[in-house]
């Protein structure tokens, strides 16, 4: 069964998902960047909340928790590192399933901007909540991990379907089109990096992207090799666009 994404502006720039099992209208919010605009939403919308799914640990993804259980009474599922701030109900890995009604929610294991960072795909409509770990045109600055295990996350996120759409936890796709024009001239980023401009001058969001646009485009999944990526990510810490 289809699972409806609710997605909206959150502080500066990150983004709020809200997903609805369409089949028994079980709702889960994918991180907590700010309570009260998710609690605004979902009284707009008039559903209720049955879980949060944590990403990371980090205050803009669990944040929010608290209040939003005291709001709501839902449970708390995500990575153990999230008890670093706040608790959990649920611990869960890479390769566990995380049900929403009818849909199965696999956590894929996407650790290096923290080190347990994991990620959420439902293979049946094609999407996946990726967190800090993939962004259009770029890829979360390893805080905790190494190159080697942000780069084996980002290859599993790339060996997912081409046409999986990707929801990135922040609008930051037109500065990493800069970086990424920086060192990549292929005609498809530039292009590509065209429209996101445009785009943005609009006001319109780039999130959510697609598996089969970024292994394309982003320079971060076209590096190669564990150590290529180092060499990439190095260069965007240091670039002054
Ligand atoms: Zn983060
Ligand atoms: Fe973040």
């Amino acid at each position: 069964m289809p699972l409806t994404v609710h997605q909206f502006a959150c502080l500066s720039d990150n983004y709020g998902f809200l997903i609805r099992d369409d089949a028994t209208g079980k709702t889960a919010c994918i991180d907590t960047p700010d309570a009260a605009a998710i609690l605004a939403e979902l009284k707009r919308l008039g559903w209720g909340l049955d879980l949060i799914l944590n990403t990371h640990w980090h205050p803009d993804h669990a944040g929010g928790n608290a209040e939003i259980q005291a709001a709501t009474g839902c449970r708390i599922v995500g990575p153990k590192e999230v008890t670093r701030i706040a608790p959990l109900d649920r611990e869960v890995s890479g390769g566990d399933i995380v049900e929403l009604g009818e849909t199965r929610l696999e956590v894929i294991e996407s650790g290096g901007h923290t080190l347990g960072h994991i990620a959420f795909h439902d293979p049946v409509s094609g999407k996946a909540f990726v967190g800090d770990t993939l962004f259009a045109l770029g890829c979360g600055r390893l805080f905790e991990g190494t190159a080697e295990q942000m780069w084996a996350s980002l290859s599993r996120l790339a060996a997912l379907p081409d046409d999986t759409a990707v929801y990135c936890a922040h609008e930051y796709t037109a500065s990493n089109a800069r970086f990424a024009l920086s060192v990549d001239a292929s005609p498809e980023l530039k292009a590509r990096s065209e429209a996101i401009f445009a785009a943005r001058e609009r006001g319109e969001w780039t999130v959510p992207t697609t598996i089969g646009l970024e292994k394309a485009t982003n320079p971060f999944l076209r590096a190669g090799s564990a150590q290529a990526f180092a060499a990439v990510r190095t260069a965007k810490d240091n670039f002054k666009g």
